[in-house]
This record gives C-alpha cells, sequence and structure tokens, in this order.
C-alpha cells in the first residue's frame, strides 16, 4: 500500500477505460506526418514507461487547414489511415489508451502548401499579424463541408485503432475557437452573435464525432477556458465558463487548459508547478465527467492531492512526460527521488517554432527513440569495465557520467569547484531559475546510488593531473567563459572598451552568493549589454534591479532577449524589466568606451554608467595541452574526449545533450553522430 495508489486508480472515460490517472495530454512533436516513425517511437515510450494515456498531437483532418511549416500530424484522407494504425499499436502494446486530436486550424493555418483559402468564420486577417493573408468568410456549405471533413477524419481515426477521439477548440489554433470568439466571428446568421449562435459549431461538431465514435470510443474536448491578456478573451468567470456549462455532460472527457501556448506553456522563470488550476479547477464542479488539466506537475504529493481535492481526475502532462517519459512508472515503483523532472525552460517549445523534433534539456533521448535506439532509461550494458575520468561536474559531465554508469563502467569525477552543477548551479541563483538545479540534481543522485562512482570536489585538474590518474579515458567536460573583448552575436571582432569598468556574467554569478558587489548599498548605474540574446542578460538585469541599482538594458537587436521568442518567454520578460524600472534600449550597439550606434538612425550615443556588463560570446575552457594539435585528444594512454561548453558554447539542453552523445561514443568506440535512421519518403520519378 503506497500513498500513490490513488494515482494508480483506473478511470471510465466514456465506454473505455484509462488504466490509470497519468494522461500524456497531446502536445507537438516536431515529428509530424512526414516523420512518422520518430512520432510513434516517442509515444511508444510513453506508454512504456507508465502513461495510462499517450495522446497524439493535433491532427490537421483536411487540406484546408494545412499548418506548414510546423509539422503536425495529418489524417487527410485513408492514405493515412496505415501510419495512424502504428501509432495506436505502438501505445496499445503497452495497455495504454490511445487518443487522437482532430483539429482544423481554422485562421490560424497559413495553407501554404496545400493552396487552400484560409477560412474562418469572418472575413479577416489570419491570427497571425506578421502574415500578410486574410480568411475567407466560410458559407454554410463551408460550414457542412467543414462537420463532413471532421466525421470523416473520425471514422478514420476509429479506423485506424484509437480509444478518444478528440474535438478541439484550444490555443487560439482551431476553427472552433474562432467561431467561439466574438473579435473573429462577427456573423449574423445562426452561427454568430449570440453565445448560442456561437457556440453551435462546436456542439454540432461535438455531436457528430460521438455519432461517429458509436459509443464504442470516448470523446475528448480539449477547450481553454480562459485567455488571459486578451482583448475580448474568453474568461473562466465568463463564457469560458459558460462553454462548459452550456456542454458539462456531452463529451465524455474535458481536457482543459489556458491559452494561448505562452499562457498554457509558462515557464518555471514566471510561474510555479500548478498554475494553470486557478483558472480550470471549476470545471469539475459542473460536470460528472473526468477532468484532465497540466500546468507542469512534477510532484506525486501534489497529484495525489489534486484527485483528493476533487480538482483533477487525471493528472495531464506535456513537458514533465517529456522530461521523464517514465515518471508514472518511477511514481508506482516508489522511486521518486529518481524522477527527471521537468525545468521550465521551455527548449521543447522552441524547436517547434522552428519545426523540427524536439529536444528536452533534462531527456537528451527525446526524438531519438527512433533515430538513434537511444531510451532514457537505459544504456546497452558493456561486456567490458573500464575506468572513466570525467574533468567538471557541469551538466555536461554529468550526464556523461551517469551515461557511464548505466553501461557498467566504473566513473571518477573531478570538480574544481566547491559544489558540482556548473553553470546550472550558479545561473540558478539567478531570478526564476531555481529550477535549472534539476538538472544537477537528477544526475547527482544517479550518481550517489552507483557503486562504482567517485565524485571529487575542490579538485581543479591540469592535464598532468588527469594523465597520472591512469583512467582508461579522460573527458573534458570543462565549460566556458564569458568573454570580456566586446565580442557577442553581432560582433566578431573585439570592441575597444577603453577604461571603462567591464563585468562579465561571471564575474555577476560568481558574486551572487555574497552580493558584496552588488548589494543594494552601493547604488549604481549599470548598462547590461545583451549580445546574446537568450535568457542571461535580462535575468542579471532584473537581479541587479532588484538590488537597488539604475539598470539600461541594452541591445543591438530590434527586440528584447530577442531568442526568448522561441521559449514564449519575451513578453513576460520585457514585463518584469517594466516592472523593476530597467530602462529597455533596443537597437543600441556598442561601438566604442561608452558609446553605442543607433541601428535604425545611424547616430551615435554616449550612456553614462559605472559599470558596464558585457553578455556576449563565449570561450571554451581547455585545459591547457589537452588539445593541442597536431595529434589533437591523444597524449599518453588514455583516449581523450571533451563536451559540453568546453567542446562549444551553447544552452544546458546543447551541453547535456553532448555529454549523453560523448558518452555513447566512448562507449562504442566511435563517433556515433552518424548512426541516425532517416524516415524513407518513397517516391518514383515519372
Ligand atoms: P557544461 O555546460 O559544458 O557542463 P559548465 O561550465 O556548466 O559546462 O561546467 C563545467 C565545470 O567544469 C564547472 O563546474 C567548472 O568548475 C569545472 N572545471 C573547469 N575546469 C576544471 C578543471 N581544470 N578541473 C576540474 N573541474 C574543472
Ligand atoms: Fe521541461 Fe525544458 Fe525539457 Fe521542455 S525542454 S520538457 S521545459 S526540461
Amino acid at each position: 500500500m503506497s500513498s500513490y495508489d490513488l494515482l494508480f486508480e483506473p478511470v471510465q472515460i466514456g465506454p473505455v477505460t484509462a488504466p490509470n490517472r497519468f494522461y500524456a495530454v497531446p502536445h507537438a512533436t516536431g515529428h509530424g506526418w512526414n516523420q512518422p516513425s520518430g512520432a510513434i517511437a516517442l509515444r511508444g515510450m510513453k506508454a512504456q514507461g507508465g502513461w495510462g494515456t499517450v495522446a497524439v498531437q493535433i491532427t490537421e483532418i483536411s487540406p484546408n487547414t494545412d499548418m506548414a511549416n510546423h509539422p503536425m500530424e495529418r489524417i487527410w484522407d485513408d492514405s493515412d489511415i496505415p501510419r495512424h494504425a502504428a501509432q495506436v499499436e505502438a501505445i496499445k502494446k503497452h495497455d495504454s489508451l490511445a487518443a487522437i486530436e482532430l483539429g482544423h486550424g481554422g485562421m490560424r493555418a497559413r495553407n501554404l502548401t496545400s493552396g487552400s483559402p484560409v477560412i474562418g468564420p469572418t472575413a479577416l486577417p489570419v491570427l497571425r499579424p506578421e502574415v500578410p493573408v486574410q480568411a475567407m468568410e466560410m458559407t454554410l456549405a463551408d460550414i457542412r463541408a467543414f462537420r463532413d471533413d471532421h466525421r470523416a477524419a473520425a471514422r478514420r481515426a476509429v479506423e485506424a485503432g484509437y480509444d478518444i477521439i478528440y474535438v478541439y477548440a484550444a490555443h487560439d489554433i482551431s476553427l472552433l475557437s474562432n467561431f467561439l470568439s466574438i473579435n473573429n466571428n462577427q456573423r449574423s446568421d445562426r452561427y454568430g452573435g449570440s453565445f448560442e449562435n456561437r457556440v453551435r459549431l462546436l456542439r454540432e461538431v461535438i455531436e457528430d464525432t460521438l455519432e461517429v465514435a458509436a459509443g464504442e470510443r470516448a470523446v475528448a474536448l480539449r477547450f481553454s477556458v480562459a485567455e488571459p491578456g486578451k482583448q475580448n478573451g474568453l474568461r473562466h468567470d465568463g463564457e469560458g465558463r459558460d462553454v462548459v456549462e452550456a456542454l458539462a455532460e456531452l463529451p465524455d472527457l474535458w481536457d482543459v487548459n489556458l491559452s494561448g501556448w505562452p499562457h498554457d506553456s509558462q515557464t518555471a522563470r514566471f510561474a510555479d508547478e500548478g498554475y494553470q488550476l486557478p483558472y480550470t479547477d471549476f470545471v469539475k464542479s459542473l460536470t460528472t465527467k473526468p477532468v484532465v488539466g497540466v500546468g507542469r506537475f512534477t510532484s506525486p504529493d501534489m497529484m495525489v492531492s489534486l484527485v483528493k481535492k476533487g480538482r483533477l481526475d487525471l493528472i495531464g502532462a506535456a513537458r514533465p512526460s517529456i522530461a521523464d517519459p517514465f515518471l508514472p512508472e518511477k511514481i508506482r515503483n516508489d522511486r521518486i527521488d529518481e524522477i527527471r523532472e521537468c525545468i521550465g525552460c521551455n527548449i521543447c517549445v522552441s524547436m517547434d517554432s522552428y519545426g523540427l523534433p524536439l529536444r528536452c534539456t533534462q531527456n537528451p533521448t527525446i526524438s531519438e527513440e527512433w533515430r538513434r535506439g537511444w531510451h532514457p532509461e537505459t544504456v546497452p550494458q558493456s561486456d567490458v569495465e573500464r575506468s572513466h575520468l570525467i574533468v567538471g561536474a557541469g551538466p555536461a559531465g554529468l550526464e556523461c557520467a551517469v551515461t557511464l554508469l548505466k553501461a557498467g563502467h566504473r566513473v571518477t569525477i573531478a570538480e574544481a569547484g566547491e559544489q558540482a552543477g556548473g553553470r546550472a548551479l550558479k545561473e540558478s541563483r539567478l531570478p526564476g531559475l531555481s529550477s535549472w538545479l534539476r538538472v544537477r540534481d537528477y544526475r547527482l543522485y544517479q550518481i550517489s546510488q552507483a557503486a562504482k562512482a567517485e565524485l571529487f570536489v575542490s579538485s581543479e585538474l591540469t592535464l598532468a593531473d588527469a594523465l597520472e590518474f591512469g583512467a582508461d579515458t579522460i573527458t573534458f567536460a570543462t565549460g566556458a567563459k564569458w568573454r570580456d573583448d566586446g565580442v557577442g552575436s553581432t560582433s566578431a571582432l573585439a570592441i575597444d572598451t577603453g577604461t571603462l569598468p567591464l563585468l562579465t556574467p561571471d564575474d555577476i554569478l560568481n558574486d551572487l552568493p555574497e552580493l558584496a558587489l552588488f548589494g543594494s548599498d552601493k547604488p549604481a548605474s549599470i548598462v547590461v549589454y545583451d549580445d546574446d540574446h537568450f535568457y542571461i542578460a535580462s535575468a542579471i538585469a532584473e537581479r541587479l534591479a532588484m538590488n537597488g541599482h539604475r539598470v539600461r538594458y541594452v541591445t543591438p537587436l530590434p527586440t528584447i532577449a530577442t531568442w526568448t521568442d522561441f521559449t514564449l518567454d519575451m513578453p513576460r520578460i520585457i514585463a518584469r524589466l517594466n516592472e523593476l524600472g530597467v530602462e529597455l534600449w533596443p537597437n543600441m550597439k556598442l561601438t566604442g568606451e561608452k558609446i553605442f550606434t543607433d541601428q535604425l538612425k545611424g547616430d551615435q550615443k554616449n550612456l553614462d554608467m559605472d559599470t558596464l556588463v558585457f553578455v556576449g560570446a563565449r570561450v571554451p575552457n581547455c585545459v591547457d595541452g589537452a588539445f593541442s594539435s597536431p595529434a589533437e585528444g591523444q597524449p599518453g594512454d588514455a583516449q581523450i574526449y571533451r563536451t559540453g561548453d568546453c567542446l562549444v558554447p551553447g544552452t544546458i539542453q546543447a551541453a547535456v545533450l553532448s555529454g549523453h552523445q560523448v558518452a555513447r561514443d566512448i562507449l562504442s568506440g566511435r563517433s556515433t553522430l552518424r548512426d541516425q535512421r532517416r524516415d524513407q519518403i518513397t517516391f518514383s520519378l515519372a
């Protein structure tokens, strides 16, 4: 008897039964219809890891909802059925339920490859302000055709074997949401105007789908109950609630969340676990049907409490199931400390923006289940035990160590600092980034449980020390240093900043524990210059402003923390900096001592300041001699490798992937980079 037994109770969803309460909700994988093998293996892995229900991402029902370049799933015609049947089989093999999210993107589709006009309730520009395309107003015949397409797609989903068929009205990426919206639906017929009219199409499509499901498959409604910050958006205490009341008993399952995606997938920097509950937990009070909700849930105690308190019936997860596909199995087997908790960084989300297969900071094996045959929990066992020395216990070194240990090898890690964790440890001290520490903690726990592992802190090694140790392999994972010479993304050449006092993120991060340099007793005028464009500069600006300094955030690019657009963070970062009184200076390029050149006008401005914090490029920390040419990597007998930021500075996700990759290379004795399968697109030349 475990306190988590409640999570393993079956849940009736209409005519089907979920074996437990762990529900992997639909999310983009980047492996769309044209890379099916990766998608199938990824979802099969979640089922193997114990998710009682595994859902497939938005599946376009017809050519007039072509979402390319976002690689969604498709079920346009019968030729798509075998691919879906294979997906269902991979999920059901592990006794999980398979769900499919049928969707029509409406005014968010672009139809760039199908060439079909974008359709919506009213003739208006599409819901992507940057795209110069308009939607065509649907006639009543078009509405009938859409319902026919949805019914046909549902029939194919049944034929493919799905247990749960979704109707999708969420995230503002849905024709059904367009019809609900008073912004987008300005019709005066029976599908527009009053609430009853605007909800009509949603009701009809649920009824159509129930008819096709014929009491043998369940029908779920994915619905965003609130659209915070949107003018005339749905509110959970307004029309969002009215929709739930009006349709309460119609679907077999309510899958509820927030819209748009930046509200649904909030990062840990700005939102804690369970952040959606204040909006979504009213739903259970209005329906007897089961309810699934999300909120980056990784804590089993919280999951139990949500069920006990009647706030949710099923624990929904996208990101936690990416970071740890085996999360349910670990809870079932009372291996709570082994959960690889999502850190809420949204690197996974960024990959969807690129239209590419998922990457994850915590789980380097995601998307590689089929492509490279990687498993998130196991590594093929080696016949011969070898000993490995890893120099540096940052994300790359720790991941490399864990992977080698799993293969049965002996591993020693030497870390120069007083604690393991590298940049994850340092950056976790910045506001909102404490969850970065999970990258270290998951791996340290694994290492602490391994009999053949030793970790030495306060142990800075030279090449001679490392060679003397006598391991079979030495892997340098010694990280990188921030540059102080003006070189950054927009400047390949150094910039002469004269006598200006200049600090790098290393100076700030090393000082943070004591706050000696930057305590509020010494308010200063500080310019944080961002030529890196991810999160670090903005987090440093935030921290310095919190400490009472006058802070200006200056960047040569037109937007603030530009790359955080990919992680959906940018608007919140801007709001936070504004709240703290940080002045924002986009389009200003550092060109000399206190001199900045306006990138639009070309004129120069002198910004007076006490200190410049320069956030630009980084240089690898190479241990002297370890990689001197010409015989790179081969002094002495040990094989020498390098990984992570000391190979090439990048994100923490890239360092973890690199650490995993180098361990695979060490284990196989060759570069495994080329061991990647590709989906074969078959074609014949006419
Ligand atoms: P990555 O992201 O690639 O893992 P980090 O900078 O996070 O890189 O981690 C590198 C780690 O290596 C840091 O904790 C640093 O203290 C450690 N390190 C750097 N040089 C040495 C050295 N010569 N001996 C031992 N540890 C080192
Ligand atoms: Fe979580 Fe980051 Fe992994 Fe996404 S990339 S699942 S947010 S740890």
